[in-house]
This record gives structure tokens, C-alpha cells and sequence, in this order.
């Protein structure tokens, strides 16, 4: 599996943060903002800083990222307790 260096830029159109690949990201250098997100949206790089309020979810499958919570959800208190108790 290849792991691209991988930037979450914020969309400034529609506010969503969406995966840039290093390549994507350089070969924009220069350009007027735009970026190719690897869901193949453009991206315009919003200016401002803001929260990352929601993440594309093809970008984010894109990336190898799981986009839905996990459907054991409820047991997560009790693994997390396991897994630290096994690394304490
Ligand atoms: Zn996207």
C-alpha cells in the first residue's frame, strides 16, 4: 500500500477539508489557488483558517481513512480499557 504524504486543505467554496497528495499540491505551485483533491474536486484553498468542520468523505476514502464510525462503537470503552490496561 502507498502512502502519499497527504494535506487536508479546506475547501473556501464549500467549506468541506479535502485531500491534497504532495504531487497534487506541488504541481499547483504557482497556480491561482486551485488544487486537485484526490476526489477529484477543486479545491480553492480558503485564506482563513478554519476548524475542520467536515471532511470530504471520498477524500477521506481516498486517503484509506474510515469515514463512518465504527458499528461496535458502543464496546469502545471497554477496548480502549483493555488495550490500555495491556500496554500499562
Ligand atoms: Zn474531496
Amino acid at each position: 500500500m502507498k502512502r502519499n504524504r497527504l494535506m487536508w486543505l479546506t475547501c473556501a467554496v464549500d467549506g468541506a477539508d479535502h485531500a491534497v497528495s504532495d504531487a497534487a499540491f506541488l504541481a499547483a505551485q504557482g497556480g491561482d489557488g486551485r488544487f486537485e483533491a484526490l476526489c477529484r474536486a477543486t479545491v480553492w484553498a480558503s485564506s482563513l483558517s478554519a476548524p475542520p468542520e467536515s471532511r470530504c468523505e471520498s477524500c477521506a476514502t481516498a486517503a484509506g481513512e474510515p469515514t463512518a464510525a465504527p458499528a461496535d462503537r458502543r464496546g469502545g470503552g471497554l477496548w480502549s480499557r483493555l488495550v490500555s490496561r495491556a500496554s500499562a
